[in-house]
């Protein structure tokens, strides 16, 4: 690729929403997708459940609207809830004619599963892998037009926008850093997409691929976009435990078949956090172990199988057999070291119906966006969908984008940066960051813990603004600048929410406010970039 490289569409990011605009857009222009490691290196891949929409006689719009209201617990947007809510069958179609193979019944409809907070069975899927066969069958439509470009190991660095050069906000690109070569190229487009995922690397655990680390929030925000409701973390209250295994989710239905979670004596323990005990819901489920692993000091908490049928086990759950036995836990005979850990990132940059970030010419869509669907917490698999829609929506709005762009364009400039000899500092930033996110803006909050990290964070930030501009950028460095700063805007979300409502939840303020409002932050109110 060349070192200036012009396109109609830039998107960042290869995941659901990434690429299904691309397919879209490339139908009225030329889209370069920018990936920073593989193609398939995305949450997309990862994602196991399925995707929601209404689908059978017995649902309705109604239904799933009012069950994504009630999980959102009063910051959904209701105009927008409906809208991703009716686009659903679309959607499944469109997935079917890409060729994704979903799972059939006997009779050859579509097979419906039920998910946790939805009050019919409306999830389709592909055995317990349905995200990768989703990635599958895009990447190869996109290996097939002739529109798209695809270019991996490459890593966005920075937004390019008017504001740089006198002109009101609005962004006509991004500086790109490619890892092989180790050098910036500056791509210019009419409208520039974010796509980038989510950032669950912010916390130590997590279910999310390692890309997860909130680049676009962080780009974005650096010139001026809104962003919103980003205390908003949703924890999955079970990822295996084990220093080999990478993030590794395991699932839900095993409580659903009778898993039991126990404390390493053996005790079990969720009796006393609900009347549900292991089938309370998620977020009550997370806290109840968090607060055990807190309490006792211990590394983990154990779900334990060993009392159900082990050929039933070994059926149900083959995938997550097959990875624990890899590791040495036989989950039939063994019980599994389990953690909580962060899954969904539910806030944001904030966008419009048709994705407008509050820049001009800036999109954002997929789990980086902040559409209004979500509120305070999301309803299982509404976020697959979520990126579909509102990529469909993004691609036919940019055909409108207005062309802005200043005479000449600054090429990326690194003046007397040089090769750093110490990367430790960006490891050990990075692990701190994590850390204390975990303890002290993780899943139970409080307005001490939430001040300790906000006093440690402007350390960090300091430290790493310094390195940042000394010396030569490197993936590493730049994802470690992000997720501070995302970090930041986490820890300054819930300072300012003085009230528990979904996701967020703190011991000062157990009780919800009657007045439900959404946390905005832009450069003019929120820290610096
Ligand atoms: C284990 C797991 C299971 C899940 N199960 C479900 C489910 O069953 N149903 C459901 O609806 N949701 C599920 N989710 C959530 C869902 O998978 C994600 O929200 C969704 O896939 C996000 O899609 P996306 O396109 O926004 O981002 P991703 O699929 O994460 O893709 C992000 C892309 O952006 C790229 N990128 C990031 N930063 C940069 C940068 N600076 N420069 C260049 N490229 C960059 C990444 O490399 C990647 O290609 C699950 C998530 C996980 C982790």
């Amino acid at each position: 690729m060349p070192d200036v490289v012009e396109t109609d569409y830039l998107v960042i990011g290869s995941g659901i929403a990434g690429l299904n605009f691309a397919l879209d857009a490339a139908e009225h222009g030329r889209v370069l997708v920018v990936t920073k490691k593989a193609p398939s290196d995305t949450a997309t891949n990862w994602a196991q459940g399925g995707v929601a929409a209404v689908l059978s006689g017995d649902d309705s719009f109604e239904q799933h609207v009012q069950d994504t209201l009630t999980v959102g617990d009063g910051l959904c947007d209701r105009n927008i809830v409906e809208l991703v809510v009716r686009e659903g069958p679309a959607q499944v179609q469109r997935l079917l004619e890409l060729g994704v193979a979903l799972a059939r019944t006997g009779e050859g409809g579509l097979d419906l599963t039920r998910e946790g907070g939805h009050s019919q069975r409306r999830v389709v899927h592909y055995s317990d892998v349905t995200g990768s066969e989703i990635q599958r069958a895009m990447l190869a439509a996109v290996a097939r037009h002739p529109n798209i470009t695809m270019v991996d190991e490459h890593i966005g660095v920075d937004l390019l926008s008017m504001a740089k050069y006198g002109g009101a906000p609005a962004c006509f690109g991004a500086y790109i850093l490619d890892k092989r070569g180790g050098h910036v190229r500056t791509v210019l487009a009419r409208a520039t997409v974010l796509a980038s995922g989510g950032a669950g690397k912010v916390y130590v655990y997590t279910s999310n691929p390692d890309v997860a680390t909130g680049d676009g929030i962080a780009m974005a925000y650096r010139i001026g976009a809104t962003v919103s409701d980003l205390e908003f973390v949703q924890f999955h209250p079970t990822v295996l435990y084990h220093p080999h295994a990478g993030s590794f989710l395991i699932s839900e239905a095993l409580r659903g078949e009778g898993g039991k979670l126990r404390l390493a004596d053996g005790r079990r323990f969720m009796d006393a956090y609900h009347p549900l005990a292991e089938l309370g819901p998620r977020d009550v489920v997370a806290r109840a172990i968090d607060n055990e692993i807190k309490k006792s000091g211990a590394d983990s908490v154990y779900l334990d199988m060993t009392h159900l049928d082990a050929d039933f086990v070994r059926g149900r759950f083959p995938t997550i057999y097959q990875r624990c036995l890899a590791l040495g836990i036989d989950i039939t005979r063994q019980p599994i070291p389990v953690v909580p850990a962060a899954h969904y990132m539910c806030g944001g940059i904030k966008t419009d119906e048709w994705g407008q970030t509050t820049i001009k010419n800036l999109y954002a869509i997929g789990e980086t966006a902040s559409t209004g669907l979500h509120g305070a917490c999301r309803l299982a698999s509404n976020s697959l969908l979520e990126g579909m829609v509102f990529s469909s929506r993004v691609a036919q709005h940019v055909r409108h984008a207005e062309l802005v762009r200043p005479a000449q364009v600054q090429p990326w400039y690194s003046g007397d940066a040089t090769d750093s000899n110490d990367a430790i500092v960006v490891t050990l930033n990075w692990e701190e960051v994590r850390r204390f996110m975990w303890s002290y803006v993780g899943i139970v909050r409080s307005d001490k813990r939430i001040e300790r990290a906000r006093r440690r964070i402007e350390i960090l930030r300091e430290e790493i603004r310094e390195y940042y501009w000394d010396f030569k950028i490197t993936s590493d460095l730049l994802e470690l600048r992000n997720l501070a700063l995302v970090a930041n805007l986490i820890i300054e979300s819930a300072r300012r929410r003085k009230e528990s409502r979904g996701l967020h939840y703190t011991l000062d303020y157990p009780n919800k406010l009657e007045v439900a409002r959404h946390s905005e932050l832009q450069l003019t109110n929120g820290p610096q970039a």
